[in-house]
């Protein structure tokens, strides 16, 4: 079908600013990776989010893994994940020897809480995952309070939630490990593959170059022929007992450099993408049927703009949209416990009522950031439209 309004696969432009930055890294940057933008973007990330430490990877799925690489995972270990999420979330923990306990979240926020992540608690529950869906900050001080107390680790999945404030500090700041990502969807992108490993504790922060970088590192003790018997060592030093294989998950100078460049209007894009979603659900506040989630704040920096349709209308809505509209809405985060990879490993069962109704009932609206005022305008008023239609049907 040829929409007028397509829910794209590309979040936003480039400046010809950027652009030209683009091209000008691939002419002349001598290397193409592990250079200098590496660093830049590196300390432009730190600087903009807080983050204590910060790794450029190649995108937000390689540092989940790194981070459920360094659990430690034993047999039998437990790992608290929201069930509404993208797979990424959530099977680097099972690979790495995880199983996977599914949390609920809040219906009015559409993310866990402490509250829904105690009610998974078990006596082996080792870590927490924590995703910042659709680009609203999770209560990350209760559940860092929790966690604390039952000695668990966090992993903040917040590949959707670049630039969100809670409490003033970014989401991705406060657990134990952040993941960010700059894929082609999400709110900033570095030509399509991105991410960011935030890490808390300098002992885990002083591994991951060489477990993103093939295990390179020196030999701890000197050798007058450096080359003997090979240049460098590619064995990670132990990590509480335990070794570690390293990957190769490295992000090239090109992306680490216009990543940097983009930073410098994350906050802006985050601002508009707010200001329109507070727009279109305020031109819309007036039907019932529909259910947004309204945050007039940094605390949310609507990376999708979604909401629930009441009376089973889902299926005919997005049809209409669709078909007398030429609007691409979609329904996002089939609840992962549904999936035949999870059921297939025995994640299959949960108890998740509100995941179960968001999901059943949910429509994700097109909106990247390059849409214009007049298809915001086209959406809300094929909205109204639909929605009046089938309150005839
Ligand atoms: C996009 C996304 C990921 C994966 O990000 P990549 O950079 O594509 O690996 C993980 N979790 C969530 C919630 C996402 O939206």
């Amino acid at each position: 079908m040829q929409f007028s309004i397509p829910f794209s696969g590309r979040a936003h432009l480039y400046t010809d600013e950027e652009i030209a930055l683009v091209a000008a890294t691939a002419r002349e940057s001598v290397p193409l990776t592990q250079g200098y933008y590496l660093n830049a973007f590196e300390s432009a990330f730190k600087i903009y989010t807080g983050a204590k430490h910060a790794f450029a990877v190649s995108n937000a799925t390689a540092a989940l893994e790194m981070a459920a690489q360094l659990c430690l995972f034993q047999p039998g270990d437990e790992v608290i994940v929201p069930a509404h999420t993208f797979t990424a979330s959530a099977y680097p923990f099972v690979k790495q020897g995880a199983r996977i306990v599914w949390a609920d979240f809040h219906p009015a926020t559409r993310v866990i809480t402490a509250d829904t992540i105690a009610a998974c608690l078990t006596a082996r529950t080792k870590a927490i995952v924590v995703v910042h869906l659709y680009g609203y900050g999770a209560d990350m001080p209760a559940i860092m309070a929790l966690a604390r107390q039952h000695g668990l680790l966090v992993i903040e999945d917040a590949a959707q939630a670049l630039g969100v404030r809670i409490q003033e500090h970014h989401a991705g700041t406060f657990g134990d490990f952040g993941a960010f990502s700059f894929h082609s969807h999400k709110n900033l992108s570095t030509l399509g593959e991105g991410g960011m490993l935030t890490v808390q504790e300098d002992g885990i922060a002083a591994l991951i170059p060489m477990l993103r970088h093939n295990g390179h590192c020196g030999f701890a003790d000197q050798r007058e022929d450096y080359w003997i018997p090979a240049m460098g060592n590619v064995d990670l030093p132990e990590w509480r007992g335990y070794s570690l294989m390293p990957n190769n998950v490295c992000l090239g100078e090109v992306e680490c450099a216009l990543g940097a460049k983009l930073l410098e209007r994350a906050d802006r894009i985050n601002r508009e993408k707010r200001e329109r979603a507070l727009a279109v659900i305020a031109a819309l506040s007036d039907i019932p049927e529909l259910t947004f989630h309204c945050v007039t704040n940094e605390r949310h920096n609507y990376h999708l703009l979604v909401a629930r349709i009441a009376h089973g209308w889902r299926d005919a809505f997005i049809r209409t949209m669709a078909n007398q509209h030429r609007i691409q809405c979609i329904v996002q985060y089939c609840p992962l416990y549904r999936y035949p990879l999870y059921r297939k490993l025995g994640f299959g069962a949960a108890t998740c009522p509100n995941t179960d109704d968001f999901f059943d009932n949910m429509v994700s609206f097109p909106f990247h950031h390059a849409l214009l005022p007049q298809d915001l305008e086209t959406i809300v008023s094929a909205t109204r439209g639909t929605i009046e239609t089938l309150r005839t049907q």
